[in-house]
């Protein structure tokens, strides 16, 4: 299975890293749409329109000048991020910058090395001081229709991976250079401080949506609201704008759920998207 997919981006060379993934009711990412509606969609491309499997896709990239890791995936035990590193002789103390998109535990699980110290000891963290101040505020999470235990778990885990990072976090407003060439845009919705970023090296731009869009059905339909977005009535508005820019810009996008190794295109279909993945196999390496 391939874990790992290089490429290049300007003069960045980058690397989409499957850390774990998990199967899913396909259901819960699109509450408000009858399956109807998406069934045939998927049964064209041979999809179950029952269950989906999500990667958890974290992003290093290699800027020539620093070394930026894109969320840090599940952790411990499940997650594969850092021996993914190692093998391609990238060792945690050479990440200058941890950048999360928010705070889910699919993207802060890993903060932590298993001893309880941050992970990457010699990183800044960097998120939005917005989704910073809503987790400290220790939520209750009454917004999410999932069960208590998941709100339970939720919580704790990234609770305790933002706490652990604490010393190194830098809390950044939106419309802010992280390090040249990787800029935060505001992206709420998904989580009241969701992050993506405008990556752009030499004429070259991609597009970070994170988890504004989370099943490629979301270019088809996206009107649509998942279970863990926690501000419905921003989610649509933001992924709105995130495609239309990346579709004008002619930008590649990540992503981080989508088939591995999230990375694509939106087309435009009418008044809206189709999503036109990078062929993996290709640059693989
Ligand atoms: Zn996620």
């Amino acid at each position: 299975m391939l874990e790992t997919f290089r490429f290049t981006l300007g003069t960045f060379s980058c690397m989409a890293i499957q850390d774990d993934a998990r199967r899913y009711p396909t259901a819960m990412f699109l509450t408000n749409l009858a399956k109807d509606a998406y069934e045939p969609v998927l049964s064209e491309s041979g999809q179950s329109s029952d269950e989906v499997e999500l990667p958890y896709t974290c992003l290093f990239i290699d800027t020539g000048r620093h070394r930026v890791l894109v969320d840090t995936g599940m952790g411990a035990p499940s997650g594969k991020l850092l021996a993914l590193l190692r093998t391609h002789g990238i060792e945690p103390g050479a990440i200058d910058t941890v950048v999360l998109s928010h705070g889910h535990p699919d993207h802060v699980g890993g903060c932590l090395a298993e001893a309880g110290k941050p992970a990457f000891f010699n990183a800044r963290y960097v998120m939005l001081r917005k989704e910073w101040d809503y987790w400290m505020s220790n939520p209750n999470l009454a917004e999410l229709p999932v069960p208590p235990e998941f709100k339970h778990d939720m919580l704790a885990t990234t609770l305790r991976n933002l706490s652990g990072v604490r010393s190194q976090l830098d809390l950044i407003n939106p419309e802010t250079e992280i390090v040249e060439g990787i800029n935060a845009i505001a992206a709420f919705g998904h989580t009241p401080g969701h992050m993506a970023l405008e990556i752009s090296s030499a004429d070259r731009q991609l597009l970070f949506a994170a988890d504004a869009v989370v099943l490629p059905l979301h270019l088809q339909f996206p009107e649509t609201i998942g279970v863990t977005d926690h501000v419905p009535s921003e989610v649509v508005a933001t992924r709105l704008m995130l495609l239309e820019k990346a579709a004008q810009q002619r930008s590649l996008i990540s992503t981080s759920h989508f088939p591995f190794p999230g990375l694509g295109y939106a087309i435009e279909s009418g008044t809206r998207w189709r999503w036109r993945p990078v062929e993996a196999v290709k640059s693989a390496a």
